[in-house]
Order: C-alpha cells, then structure tokens, then sequence
C-alpha cells in the first residue's frame, strides 16, 4: 500500500466522527460558530497558517446576515456546544469564514474549498433515518446538514492532516479555504474581497452527490454556473381610509404588483439563458386600508455575469418606475448573489487522470452542466481572472434522499475517497 493511502485510512475514522458531529450541530449561514472554531482549533493544531474573523471576511461584503440579536444567540449555543469561547468572540457579527495555509517551500499555490453551512429545515425524526437511529442527527432546531457540507468540512480536515504528513513531498503552498453562507450564495464574495483567492493558481471545489449518483461516480468538471442576483425590495407608501379618503393613500400593493408583472416582461438577452423570478409578494394590512406596505422577494440569474447584471439592472429600472407611478418609496436590498462559471478543461484532465490511478472511481465523467447556481464559481472565476485554474468536482455517493430533503443522508465512504482524490490532485501538481 502506499503512503498516501495509509495517511488516508489513517484520518478515516476521524473523518467520519467530525462529520457526524457536524451533522448533530449544524449551522445555518453565517451562523457557524462552532464549526468554524472546531476548523480553526484543528488546523492550528496540525500547524497551519490561520486567518478567520475579520482577517478571512470583509464585512460590508457580506449578504444576508441575520440580526445581531440573531447571532448573539447563535455564538452563545455554539460554546454551550463546545466551540472555544475566545475563537467565537473573534468571530462577532458573524465572520465565521477560515482561511489555512500550509507553506512547503517554493512553487505555487493550490487551493481547496470547503463550504461549512448547513439548511434551515428541521431534520426527519424517524427510525427510518439513520442519523437519529444512530443518535447524531440535528439537536438544534431549524437547522439541518441535508446538503453535504457536513461531509465537506470533514474532508477538509482529513486532508489538512494527510498533507500536513506530507509536507516534505510538496513544492508550493496549500490554501484551505472554509466558507460560510453558501446557501443563498451570500459568503463567497465577502471572502474573495479579503484574499481568499489572491495569488491562487489552482483551485478544486467539491460536492458529494448532486449529478454524481452512486458510489464510483465522479464528474471532473463542471459548467454552466449560472450567474445570480437575490434582492429584496421593499415599497413604502402612506395608509389611509380605503372609503372615506384614498386619495391621501399611497399604495405599495399596487407597486409591488405592477413590479411583479413587469419583471416578467423584461426583454431576453440574446447571449443566452437568463431566469427571472417573484418568489415572495407580501403586502397590505386589512379589507378597507389603502396598503403603505410591500415586500418583494425576487431573484434573477443569467449563464453569464454579464447576462445576469442585464437581468438585475432592468429589474431595477423597473422598480424604480412602478415607484414612481403610484407615488411610493422603495429600498432594494441585495441579499445574495453570485458569479456565473466553467471549469478549466487543463484542469478537469488533471482530475481526470487522478480519479483514472484510484481503483475506486469506475465511471469517471468529464464534463457536466450544471444550470445551478453555486457560490464556488464566484472563487473560481476569480481565480481564472488572474490566469490560474480551477474547476468543481462532483463524488458520487449513494443518498437515502434528494439534497435539501429532511431524510437526506449520504454513504460515507465517500469521504476518504474525497480526501485520497483531493490529496493525490495537490501531489501531482505540487510533488
Ligand atoms: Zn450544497
């Protein structure tokens, strides 16, 4: 057996346990206290180089982050459930990105990313279930790993370890980056704007599931990252008597309705695919009051970034004038959002090749569209700006459910393969 297989199996069990604990106390976006500070206490620990708190995320580029109130609660649950109090507190207003750097020498720098957050749906209790059989699913409520991104952080630790054993074997630097918030595409920006990325030639992002179905699955690739916008607008008019006295009324009902129409009638972008959608209109207050209030909640998306800034930018105009036609205020709030993104073909042979020397994929795809939106693609496409490469891979395991599914759960041996693939990957173009 060699080396790196042994490292692997070495880290399996390990691998396996945080991922259950991760699962057992997931977090939502920018809520990740205490998985941040597990990620930080054992990269620290293994010798890395760590940014976090406001050295790993600028602030005014977050997007939706919950309230203060909110997130004291959350760092307060977080230490009862065994984060380090001091690393929490460096945290505050949710900074809980992490950024680790294992220096080996000359030579360039690969990075990997690794998305911490979880859902905010409350998890199957059911015997049915493996993870409440086996007593590690969710203890807290609304809050459930029903994506993977349990299984992703774990990976990043194991393979924090494996490589921080192999040090003597890499020419260059390793950059583990841990995001939060990639739900709802809200984190990645605020971590490419403090360095995440910068001086990345390489860069791997991975899922466990998604297109890639079974055990033994793997796609090297992936395109068709579609470019997103998520805002919330919110009308402002004056109530008044709906009988008596309409005329001093100024309705945000009627503004928000006429947005919602017209979004829908925003032109198509002859470049390519674009999406528009009202997923939320809610607004007035009773029968016989002219409503002063509405609230929109709207998002747009396009193949390119260039397609979705069209589609973001029209539906702004068109707020502005159903504002204007019945005399209302507006806000428009961007809460969300992300780059469009296609993996680098040099890159996706790399992968290629790896997953070809493991016994363990047996039905290795190239390429795969993704017509998705995933906040990777804002890390990577930055990443290609500046000349590196990068691309996102997706590991096949076999699932009890669909992501985002209150029964979900995946067959971990796909964590150690993840590790041995990503470790293998960093070798073969830094050994
Ligand atoms: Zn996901």
């Amino acid at each position: 057996m060699d080396r790196v297989k042994e490292l692997v199996m070495s880290v399996e069990d390990k691998v396996i346990e945080y991922r259950r604990s991760f699962h057992k106390y997931p977090e939502p976006g920018w809520t990740e206290f205490r998985t941040a500070s597990v990620v930080v206490d054992t990269l620290q620990n293994l010798g890395y180089e760590v940014r976090y708190g406001k050295d790993a995320v600028t602030k005014e580029d977050m997007m939706g982050v919950p309230s203060d109130e909110e997130l004291a609660v959350f760092m307060e649950r977080a230490v009862s459930q065994g984060a380090n109090p001091e690393i929490v507190k460096n945290m505050e207003g949710g900074l809980t990105g992490v950024i680790a750097e294992l220096k080996c020498g000359e030579g360039p720098t690969f990075a990997f990313r690794f998305d911490m957050d979880s859902n905010d749906i409350d998890e199957a209790k059911d015997d049915k279930h493996r993870p409440y059989r086996e007593g590690f699913s969710s203890v807290n409520e609304k809050a459930m790993h029903a994506c993977g991104h349990d299984g992703h952080t774990a990976m990043g630790l194991g393979l924090a370890e494996v490589l921080s054993n192999m040090k003597d074997d890499i020419k260059g630097t390793i950059r583990l980056i841990f995001q939060p918030g990639e739900e709802g595409v809200r984190g990645a920006r605020a971590m490419v704007s403090a360095g995440a990325v910068d001086g990345v030639d390489y860069i791997i992002g991975a899922h466990i599931g998604f297109q890639s179905k079974k055990v033994g699955d793997i796609i090297c690739g992936t395109e068709g990252f579609l470019a997103t916008t998520k805002l919330d607008i919110k009308f402002k008019g004056i109530p008044a008597h709906a009988a008596a006295a309409p005329e001093e009324g100024r309705n945000a009902l009627l503004a928000a309705a006429t947005t919602a129409i017209n979004l829908h009638a925003i032109t198509r972008h002859g470049k390519g695919t674009s999406r528009i959608n009202v997923g939320i209109l809610n607004a007035g207050q009773g029968r016989n009051v002219i409503p002063p209030n509405a609230i929109l909640k709207i998002e747009t998306r396009g193949l390119t970034s260039e397609i979705d800034d069209f589609m973001h930018e029209s539906a702004r105009r068109v707020v502005e004038g159903a504002a204007k036609m019945y005399d209302v205020d507006y806000d428009i709030k961007i809460v969300g959002g992300t780059k469009s993104g296609y993996s680098s073909p040099e890159m996706i042979q790399i992968i290629k090749e790896v997953a070809q020397e493991m016994d363990y994929f047996k039905n290795i795809t190239e390429n795969s569209d993704f017509g998705a939106a995933e906040d990777y693609s804002h890390f990577m496409s930055i990443v290609q700006q500046n000349g590196g490469i990068g691309t996102y891979l997706q590991i096949g395991a076999n699932m009890t459910a669909g992501h985002h599914d209150f029964y979900f759960d995946f067959d971990e041996s796909v964590l150690a393969s993840g590790v041995e693939l990503m470790t293998r990957t960093a070798l073969k173009v830094l050994g």
